[in-house]
């Protein structure tokens, strides 16, 4: 066993190269739980709880109303050269921190533990409880989302009238996600050796009315609780052939449709059966959308005081986030956090210190009710 690394928490700009120079791959997220563990048991205001790499911090102030903060700790994989230790560039308010999980999404896990230790001392009670979700397995397939674990272990750890996510927004509020949904669409054919071919049946050749639907396909822009989603339909992957004498025999294009709350799951599923009609189409990933929710009160509150501060216009988010699965368990969420969307998973991440403190400082006078 080691001792976890231990995080500074006198400098936000601190605690967020801490945390990414923690390196949390996915699956290797255990060093940076220890860490955030270890941290938050050492706020006596705080009730912790350890779910395999997932963290829960809980005040209990007996307030009637509670607010989750949740956020992922995993990356995706760094890049070669790797780009990090973090690097800090420029001076003053001008400074921007550069680094895998920057933006996606450290710099929110960086706002979420500055604002676990300060809110609940003597001098500093939110008006709300608090409730903290660090968990791993968000970048990979659904099913080993730490979130959803923590669903089925302990829901109660869960429960909030309210929750806000720390992906990246460049501090502007995002309501709700699109969905994603991945199907694996197939054709069979026959094999034969390429030098009698007349035998065979190409199922790659057979694939290619397939490819003509997608590239056809005129992706919608939907407009929900006044937000505007604009979906994508899009082959992301074909695999077909054995050897370079073969007529293939299989093909399989992998298409990867992004929708707007105004569909279910269900109803994205049956969109695509529906294109792909006459192919055998299997569903190999989903995750549902979830509709932006900011006609909430909860909701309403936050929005005055972070656009007070920042003076942004909620937005629609576009990528997939776990807003989606709070939206599952009835509880309003949104998006709120530094760094830009678009660098998220990009080799050039990287986050203004500026929007750090501003995120921070809109959560804490929205949760202290100032
Ligand atoms: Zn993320």
């Amino acid at each position: 066993m080691f001792d976890p690394v231990e995080i500074p928490t006198s400098d936000l700009v601190d605690v967020l190269a801490a945390v990414c120079d923690i390196e949390s791959v996915s699956g290797d997220e255990e060093a940076l739980a220890d860490a955030v563990e270890a941290l938050l048991r050492g706020q006596p205001h705080l009730e912790v709880t350890r779910d395999g790499d997932a963290v829960v911090a809980r005040t209990l102030l007996g307030r009637d109303r509670r607010v989750v903060l949740a956020g992922h700790l995993d990356t995706v994989p760094l890049t070669d050269p790797p780009n990090l230790p973090t690097r800090l560039e420029g001076t003053g308010d001008d400074r921007v921190l550069w680094g895998r999980g920057t933006v996606d999404m450290k710099a929110g896990i960086a706002v979420m533990l500055a604002l676990a230790v300060e809110l609940g001392r003597p001098g500093s009670e939110p008006v709300v409880d608090l409730t903290y979700v660090f968990y791993d397995h968000e970048e990979v397939e659904a099913s080993k989302s730490g979130l959803g674990r923590l669903a089925r272990n302990h829901p109660e750890l869960l429960a909030g009238d309210f929750a806000v996510l720390g992906e990246p927004t460049a501090a502007d509020i995002e309501g709700g996600c699109q969905g994603t949904i991945r199907v694996d669409v197939r054709t069979r054919g026959v094999a034969a050796h390429s030098a009698r071919s007349w035998r065979g049946e190409n199922a790659i050749h057979a694939a290619a009315p397939i490819l003509a639907r997608l590239a056809a396909y005129e992706a919608a822009e939907v407009g929900v609780d006044g937000l505007v989603y604009r979906e994508g339909m899009n082959a992301v992957g074909i695999r077909g052939g054995i050897a370079g004498n073969v007529v293939p025999d299989a093909c399989t294009v992998t298409v990867n449709y992004r929708f707007a709350p105004s569909r279910t799951l269900a109803e994205a599923e049956a969109h695509l059966r529906e294109l792909f009609d006459g192919y055998e189409v299997t569903v190999t990933d989903s995750s549902p959308a979830a509709r932006p929710g900011l006609d909430d009160p909860l909701a309403a509150e936050f929005a005055a005081a972070v656009l007070a501060l920042t003076g942004g216009v909620p937005k629609p988010k576009f990528g997939w986030t776990d807003v989606a699965r709070f939206a599952e368990l009835g509880i309003p969420a949104v998006n709120f956090a530094p760094g830009d969307p678009s660098l998220a998973h990009a080799d050039d991440e990287r986050v203004p210190v500026r929007e750090l403190a501003m995120c921070r400082d809109a959560l804490r006078t929205w949760l202290r009710g100032q």
